[in-house]
C-alpha cells in the first residue's frame, strides 16, 4: 500500500496516511482562498482511519455556504494548513497536498466552486472544472 507522509513548515505536526487518496481535487470556494492566501487550495481526501497525525494541531472551524461546519487544522507553531474535515463528509479528512513530503504522490481530478474561479489561477485545460461541490456518491 502507498504510503503518503508530510507535515508544516516547523516540522511540529507529522503525518502519514495510507493511499491511495479517495479523491484529490483543486478547491477554489471563497474559504479556502482566505484561509490559505492563495488562488485555491489543492487536497487530498482519506478515511480518518487511514491517517496518523504526531503534533498537535489547532482548528478553526466555519461555516460553509452549504450550512455545514468545516474544521481547518493547521500548525500553532507556524500556521501551516495540513487537514480540513467538513460534516458533508463524515469520516473524511483532506489532506493540504502541498503538506505532503513529495505532493507529485496525488493527482488532482477536477477543479471544484469553479464559479469562484480567477482567471489567473491556471489549471490544466483538460481538467474536469466542477461549478460547486462535486455531486455525492
Ligand atoms: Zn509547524
Ligand atoms: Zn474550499
Amino acid at each position: 500500500m502507498e504510503k503518503l507522509t508530510g507535515g508544516c513548515q516547523c516540522g511540529a505536526v507529522r503525518y502519514e496516511a495510507n493511499g491511495p487518496p479517495v479523491f484529490a481535487a483543486h478547491c477554489q470556494c471563497v474559504d479556502c482562498k482566505r484561509s490559505s492566501g492563495a488562488g485555491h487550495v489543492t487536497a487530498a481526501g482519506f478515511p480518518e482511519s487511514a491517517v496518523t497525525f504526531v503534533g498537535t494541531t489547532k482548528s478553526y472551524v466555519s461555516r460553509a455556504d452549504s450550512g455545514a461546519n468545516v474544521s481547518r487544522a493547521f500548525c500553532p507553531e507556524c500556521g501551516g494548513r495540513l487537514a480540513l474535515r467538513s460534516e458533508t463528509i463524515p469520516g473524511m479528512v483532506l489532506l493540504m497536498a502541498g503538506s505532503l513530503d513529495d505532493a507529485a504522490q496525488i493527482t488532482p481530478e477536477a477543479a471544484i466552486f469553479d464559479t469562484r474561479h480567477v482567471a489567473w489561477d491556471y489549471f490544466d485545460p483538460a481538467l474536469p472544472r466542477v461549478p460547486g461541490m462535486p455531486p455525492r456518491g
